[in-house]
């Protein structure tokens, strides 16, 4: 409460515009995530790693929209190439040449992408590559795991991660849940009802769920069972594509047969896309009308610009700058906690990283602690030391970044787990 309290005394214009926001929006806002108690901080403006809150404050941004703003915020070239795209018109209900090369670019990056088509949003992109699967496979049921996490539509409601979720809709049709790194359930699950299942759709790294990568024999027995079962494997890369130029599925070895994606690459504006095999990606055909995909704003030309700067930026190199980074920041921490003996596991892998307040490996969905309360502390912590995170812990690196941002960060840490610790 000492933590609330010192917030409190610095965000009053915060407070003020949330109290106005509440009056509009059910719990002062429109999205779930960035609400925390007692009220979020409102930002006024970005620039790189820094968000400037409406009380001036200065944040170190560990957050970066979700890992959406991979080049921090308002990079140049980003910033003109949707500017130039904007004065020339923009949402024209018709195809524009922008939206090709975007489309070639993820072609070009990832193998198992053939053939791609775009959305608004990941939660649209899974919602329709579901939608492809049980067209291309004639089946209905769709399988997941535990604690993935995949947008907000009824089908992947199920089996989701946070305690706040936990629970909800349990008795959701049509979608089966299986256990997250455990061969042999996958194994159990395949055996008994393997030939029902349109599709076995998966996050590389279980994201929302406490970041934790999948294990190559996870992966590799999802991938031969599916093929085995004639299930389309389909991996969620909508936060992962960032860990390699062709996503978690080049970093670690397997290919599946549909991949969603999203976030990175729109350049910070709302975007989804979701692609995979032509013979696949072919129900999507207008002259077939197997499935029926559109969207007033889809390919939206600006979020298009704004993709192929963004991509471009995220070079081999860029991307090995940011997972060296993410490494040096999981083991410093690390360290810093064991320092002080406070049982810490860091997870993540490339430019992600989450905390749990655990010394135990956290291999699975299961191992997760129940360390809400600390987490929270942590966050309010940090936030206080001027440093922003995720309220569960969760963070990621962006491209302006160097050590020295790193250096702020652990020291920000360090103090914060005084906090916890208290
Ligand atoms: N899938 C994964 C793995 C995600 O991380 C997210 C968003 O956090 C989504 C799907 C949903 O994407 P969106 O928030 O753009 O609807």
């Amino acid at each position: 409460s000492r933590l609330i309290d010192r917030y409190r005394d610095r965000t009053s214009n915060s407070r003020d515009l949330f109290e106005e926001a509440t009056d509009v929006f059910p719990g002062g806002d429109t999205r779930a995530a960035t609400y925390h108690r007692p009220y979020p901080s409102f930002i006024e403006s970005a620039e790189g790693y820094t968000l400037t809150t409406a009380d001036g404050e200065v944040l170190l941004d560990f957050l970066n929209n979700y890992s959406t703003a991979v080049h921090g915020h308002a990079p140049e070239p980003i910033v003109h190439a949707i500017t130039d795209q904007v004065e020339r018109g923009n949402a024209l209900g018709a195809p524009t040449e922008v939206a090709t090369e975007l489309g070639q670019r993820l072609v070009d990056r990832v193998p198992s992408v053939e053939s791609v088509r775009f959305a608004n949003s990941g939660t649209e992109a899974t919602l329709t590559l579901l939608e492809v699967a049980k067209a291309a496979t004639g089946r209905e049921r769709v399988l997941k795991v535990d604690g993935g996490y995949h947008g907000h539509h009824p089908e992947v409601d199920v089996g989701l991660p946070s305690a706040d979720h936990r629970g909800r809709h349990p008795e959701n049709v049509g979608t089966e849940t299986v256990a997250y790194n455990d061969v042999d359930a996958l194994k159990d699950v395949f055996a008994e009802h393997g030939e029902e299942f349109a599709v076995f759709v998966l996050e590389p790294i279980l994201g929302a769920g406490g970041m934790i990568p999948a294990t190559t024999e996870y992966l590799e027995t999802a991938r031969d069972l599916t093929t085995d079962t004639e299930t389309l494997l389909a991996f969620d890369e909508i936060q992962t594509l960032r860990l390699a130029p062709g996503g978690a599925q080049q970093r670690y070895g397997v290919e599946p047969d549909l991949t969603a994606l999203g976030k990175v690459i729109g350049g910070g504006l709302p975007v989804g896309a979701f692609g995979g095999r032509r013979e696949i990606m072919d129900v999507c055909h207008p002259e077939r009308r197997s499935v029926v995909h559109s969207g007033t704003f889809t390919a939206n030309p600006a979020t298009m610009a704004g993709g192929v700067a963004a991509l471009d930026m995220l070079d081999e190199g860029a991307i090995s700058d940011l997972n060296r980074l993410g490494a040096t920041l999981r083991q410093r921490v690390t360290e810093i906690a064991s320092a002080v003996d406070v049982p810490l596991t860091v997870t993540g892998d490339g430019s992600f990283f989450q905390v749990h307040f655990a010394d135990e490996p956290i291999d699975r969905w299961d191992d997760v602690p129940d360390d809400q309360v600390a987490k929270r502390i942590l966050f309010m912590a940090m936030r206080t030391e001027e440093v922003f995170i995720a309220p569960r812990g969760m963070g990621n690196l962006s491209t302006p970044m160097a050590e020295a941002q790193l250096d702020t960060f652990c020291d920000a840490f360090e103090t914060a787990l005084e906090a916890v610790e208290a």
